[in-house]
């Protein structure tokens, strides 16, 4: 499947930047647009090497006139934007209804109407729930079990994309990526805090005893992974996209810390989070038979991510100075 003008909404978050640096590299000749309201954690530095090479919008995908200005004339939608951390779904949840099933509502009638040829939904493996105490690896056609407000309005979203391809015969397709790191990721997710909170010698804080395990995907191989899934996808199918690597909080803060010469005394055993999912593992295999490839170890992409915010401290050290950032870890944090 062939595009020329693509529309990535979110491009100025974490993992829509990262598309963005791989697509510009893989397709050059592609048209993007960036579709992004830039809420607390859309930043335009992101994308401060590319501007020249992409059109930017800022504008909220709940919003229909600014999805039709982004949509004219575009053959693939890419979904990125979306509230996506967890812990802020729990104190404020109606902001995660409002953009993540919403506003994917409000982009699908437009894709339907202004006649793009594929949707990419970009969702989460969160959408099947815990599988604390089992060692299987979840499968596309496991059933929905969302836990939290996020991974809820995320299944919701979903199930929309499905409802459109089948309802209106729209070509659509889903990707479920894993718990993902590296560059430009805003540092309330748990490895960018740690590393900034590390580098600032301040506590790494684990919730519960930090034995929940994740699979850690780099962002670039997400990214590679959707692109994957748009060329090859299946119209109507989600694919499953993660390392393959089970790594528990204690592991990520052990393996931080040694790698910038920090004491193990900085870990801090935190109040658990609410109806905390202990172990989320997709089986990536129906994306690998695509054809697609990872290119890193958790070690190598963990190595070159903390280099990246040891070379980037200016990036982090803004983010971290704003209110919002400052407000959501007293009042998450600091309490527990
Ligand atoms: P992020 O929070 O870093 O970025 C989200 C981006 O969406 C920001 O640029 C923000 O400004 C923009 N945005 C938010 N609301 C918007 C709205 N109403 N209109 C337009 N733009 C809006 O998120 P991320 O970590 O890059 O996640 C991107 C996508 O990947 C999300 O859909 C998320 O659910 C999914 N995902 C994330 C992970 C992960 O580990 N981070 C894993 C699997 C899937």
């Amino acid at each position: 499947m062939k595009f020329k003008r693509v529309v990535v909404t979110g491009g100025a978050g974490f993992i829509g930047a990262n598309y963005v640096h791989y697509a510009l590299n893989v397709h050059t000749d592609w048209q993007i647009v960036v579709l992004d309201k830039l809420t607390y954690a859309g930043n335009l530095e992101n994308l401060e090497s590319v501007m020249d090479q992409i059109e930017f919008i800022q504008g909220d995908i709940t919003n229909p006139v600014d999805v039709h200005r982004a949509l004219r004339g575009a053959d693939a939608v890419l979904n990125f934007a979306a509230e996506s951390h967890v812990d802020r779904s729990l104190m404020d949840p109606s902001v995660f209804v409002r953009t993540n099933v919403e506003g994917t509502l409000v982009l699908l009638e437009a894709a339907r109407k202004e006649g793009v040829k594929r949707f990419l939904q970009v969702s989460t493996d969160e959408v099947y729930g815990d599988l604390h105490g089992s060692d299987h690896h979840s499968l596309e056609t496991d059933p929905f079990r969302p836990r939290s407000p996020y991974s809820a309005s995320k299944a919701g979203a979903e199930h929309l994309v499905f409802a459109y391809g089948i309802s209106y015969g729209m070509d659509v397709v889903v990707t479920r990526g894993s718990n993902t790191y590296g560059p430009y990721q805003y540092p309330e997710k748990i490895i960018p805090l740690f590393i900034t909170n590390a580098l600032e010698g301040r506590p790494l804080p684990l919730y519960g005893d930090g034995s929940a395990v994740r699979d850690y995907m780099h962002a670039q191989d997400h990214a590679s992974g959707i692109d994957t899934v748009l060329h090859l996808g299946a119209s109507g199918e989600a694919y499953n996209l993660g390392a393959r690597e089970q790594i528990s909080g204690v592991q990520v803060a052990d393996a931080i810390l040694a790698a910038l010469g920090k004491p193990s005394s900085l870990k801090r055993f935190v109040v658990d989070r609410p109806g905390h999912d202990y172990r989320y593992s997709v089986d990536p295999s129906k994306a690998e038979a695509l054809g697609w490839v990872r290119r890193y170890s958790f070690g190598q992409g963990l190595r070159e991510t903390i280099e990246w915010y040891m070379q980037n401290r200016g990036w982090w050290q803004r983010v971290r100075a704003k209110k919002e950032h400052q407000s959501l870890m007293q009042a998450w944090y600091e309490q527990r």
